[in-house]
């Protein structure tokens, strides 16, 4: 390992690295127009990775505007395959007015950085950096390739970032078979400080649909049998009220297996959602892996009071389980019946196992940092650029490791108010991640 007051100037970079690249607002609406300072980030990210010798490949996707950085570490194994490292760039909005302080200022009070990105996903990416950094300067030679690559647009679905790249360079990727990123590796805290680390081993796929109603135009004040607009609003809340059934799938059902080896807690299958809801703020992100969700989230109807109009359309986010698509796709068109048209964006579902030497020097890490904590596989309700890179036969995990107070709401700050990571986290999640990328 890293001499201790080497590998503590890195964990004091990651601080400065995520508190800057904080500061720099890379908001994406998905609406392409109103991008303001990803490009600043990418060339930021360029800039401290040449600084200490690495030859990079600078991407605009598609002449879009859109900007990726990809950077290779040889390592001492060539004949193995490579390990991707990646991490997003862009942001969701924040609206300054609800925060507690600027939610681009990247402050460093209290014990956290705060802002917007502060754990989506600028805390990996300054870890990350700092740890790229760190290897140059020192030569330090990992066991294998790794592959930094810092993109674009995950925040909209990746299609100018990592979908983009997977499409059109992924000779960038080359040897890659695994790699890690975001929303996995942090802590929950089950009982009195026996933390178990969540490592994202699957996501829900994701469908963004637009549903759309065709009737009779005419006019407000008489009979009218045909109305967009009632049927439109029926068929969204037939499907909001709808409940998929329960499936169980093997990393849930891990996740659970292990939660109750720690604490003794059961969790019957008759009362699943009950027992789910006992583990307190997590339970959000659980909760929402044991079905299918269709919620409604945009609705788009007429242009006066009085006029009928002769479209209604409703957008819906749908987030199927892995191996659920085809029995979803039946209660849907059972729930929308034929009059309703539908469209939409379509990404798959992730999943891998939780074995294996990667996921042990995963667990190596974590507890040479953490003694007596577990490392437990979960699966993400939402979804991350992972869904890109599972194109190339990589397999992916969540591991970007922090270890958090235990009364922090941790999932509440993604895309939540006052977003913010314990500096402490951040040069813990550094150490762990050193030792985690010289031994995988
Ligand atoms: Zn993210």
């Amino acid at each position: 390992m890293t001499e201790p007051n080497l590998i503590d100037a890195a964990a004091d970079e990651a601080v400065t690295l995520t508190s800057e690249l904080i500061r720099i607002d890379t908001t994406n609406t998905g609406d392409p127009e109103t991008l303001v300072g990803e490009r600043e980030a990418a060339e930021y990210v360029a800039e401290k990775l040449t600084e200490v010798g690495y030859e990079i490949s600078y991407v605009e996707s598609g002449g879009r505007n859109r900007h990726n950085v990809v950077a290779r570490l040889a390592g001492a194994d060539p004949s193995r395959g490579a390990l991707l490292v990646h991490g997003h760039l862009d942001v969701v909005p924040a609206d300054a007015s609800e925060w507690s302080v600027h939610p681009f200022s990247g402050a460093v009070q209290d014990g956290y950085v705060w802002g917007r990105g502060a754990v989506d996903m600028k805390d990996m990416v300054g870890m990350t950096l700092a740890l790229a950094r760190h290897y140059k300067r020192h030569g330090v030679v990992p066991p294998r390739d790794i592959i930094f690559a810092f993109v674009a647009d995950e925040e909209a679905g990746g299609k100018f970032g990592a979908q983009w790249l997977v499409d059109n360079r992924p000779e960038l990727f080359e040897g890659a078979t695994e790699a890690v990123s975001e929303v996995g590796g942090f802590s929950i805290t089950l009982r009195d400080n026996v933390r178990a680390y969540l490592v994202e081993t699957a996501e829900k796929g994701i469908r963004w649909m637009k549903l759309r109603v065709r009737g009779t135009a005419g006019h407000g004040s008489m009979i009218h049998r045909d109305n967009a607009v009632t049927k439109l609003s029926e068929a969204v809340a037939r499907l909001g009220n709808h409940r998929f059934p329960l499936v169980l799938t093997d990393s849930v059902r891990e996740f659970l297996a292990g939660v109750t080896e720690i604490t003794g807690w059961d969790f019957p299958e008759d009362d699943l959602e009950g027992a789910v809801a006992k583990l307190g703020n997590i339970s959000r992100m659980i909760g929402a892996t044991l079905r299918d969700t269709a919620n409604p989230t945009m609705l788009t109807a007429g242009y006066k009071s009085n006029v009928i109009p002769s479209t209604a359309e409703a957008a819906v986010d749908c987030r199927i389980l892995p191996g659920r698509l085809e029995a979803f796709d039946r209660e849907l068109a059972e729930l929308l019946g034929p009059d309703i048209e539908r469209e939409w964006m379509e990404l798959p579902p992730v999943e891998t196992t939780f074995d294996g030497a990667l996921v042990d020097a995963m667990t190596a890490a974590i507890t040479a940092e953490d003694p007596g904590a577990r490392t437990l596989p979960y699966m993400l309700s939402g979804g991350t650029d992972a869904k890109a890179f599972q194109r190339l036969g990589i397999r992916n995990f969540g591991f970007a490791p922090l270890r958090l107070p235990a009364d922090l709401d941790f999932s509440a700050l993604f895309h939540g108010v006052d977003e913010r990571v314990p500096v402490d986290a951040l040069r813990f999640g550094t150490r762990v991640l050193d030792r985690f990328l010289r031994s995988a």
